[in-house]
């Protein structure tokens, strides 16, 4: 079944009374050259078994159970069910779960789904929900080796800016901590069905296996960068103190013994900045 074939799409659709929900972030990919792209570019391969997130009717799906061993998506709408028994009918490397990704246990359901192979990710997210999925499958540490995703430009320029500068937020300290991150290529809005107001990138994360800190360090880690950035307009002091509780001039002297201002922002911090004052405040509160 060719699921980039609007008439097709439109058959389908309507035969189920199905319509678009805004709020999930439905716009399915109708443009026949990005699927094959994201999953030749997302480890879909041999001796993989890919995770999706949000299926929409499958256009996806289909091109990473063509190349993968195995498919598991987790799409949260249930209208989708009957469409994609339909749709995906030739594949029987494909199990679809019918959750919301950020209630599920990962850890089990890669443990149960994926014995054996090596894990990559890979999906059109949801807009209205792409940085805390992307942020949960990073502080998860899954294991997982790849995270390939469509996202909107403005989140992808968010994704691969450089710590320490002005386009930076939390999401970008996220992706360069636990891994390294790229964009693969531009997609214009006029590839989805319905099409939105923006156009998207597929970006390409790798993620290491080791991390430079422990796990309670990198909780502290993360709770400084969510704060400074919460409030990103303010004096980092400023943000850790409303935001975290910690007083004002144990942030000041934290910064003063790393040779910064007191009134610096958390994005003129770089990554090596930003670990060293999470570890000085940690020591002093
Ligand atoms: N992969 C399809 C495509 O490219 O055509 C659909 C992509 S669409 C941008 C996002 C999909 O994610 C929708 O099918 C939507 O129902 C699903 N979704 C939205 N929120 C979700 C959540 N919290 N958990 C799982 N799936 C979700």
């Amino acid at each position: 079944m060719n699921l980039t074939n609007i008439g097709t799409v439109k058959d389908i659709l309507g035969r189920h009374g199905f319509s678009f929900s805004k709020g999930l972030g439905q716009n399915f990919i109708i443009n026949p050259d990005i699927c094959p792209k994201i999953a030749e570019n997302g480890n879909a391969c041999k001796g993989f078994g890919v995770l999706e997130i949000g299926t929409g009717i499958g256009v996806l799906t289909a091109e990473l159970a063509r190349r993968a061993d195995k498919v598991t998506a987790v799409e949260i709408d249930s209208r989708l069910l009957p469409i994609l028994a339909e749709t995906l009918e030739e594949f029987d490397n494909v199990k679809i779960i019918n959750e919301d990704v950020m209630k599920c246990d990962l850890h089990k359901l890669i443990r149960e789904e994926f014995d054996g192979l090596r894990v990559a990710v890979c999906a059109n997210l949801p807009y209205y929900i792409t940085s805390p999925i992307i942020m949960m499958l990073l502080e998860n540490r899954l294991p997982i080796e790849s995270i390939t995703v469509m996202v909107q430009k403005e989140a992808a320029q968010r994704l691969c800016a450089k710590v320490g500068t002005r386009d930076s937020g939390a999401i970008t300290v996220g992706v360069n901590y636990y891994g390294t991150v790229r964009k693969l290529f531009d997609v214009s809005r006029g590839s989805f069905m319905p099409a939105p107001n923006v156009d998207s990138a597929v970006i390409r994360i790798d993620l290491d296996t080791d991390h430079r800190l422990d796990e309670e360090s990198e909780r502290f880690f993360f709770k400084v960068v969510k704060a400074g950035f919460s409030q990103r307009r303010k004096t980092l002091a400023n943000s850790l103190s409303s935001v975290m509780g910690i007083p004002k001039e144990t942030a000041y002297s934290a910064l003063r013994a790393m040779g910064l201002p007191e009134a610096a922002r958390i994005e003129q911090l770089d990554m090596e900045q930003l670990i060293a004052l999470s570890a000085e405040l940690r020591q002093n509160i």
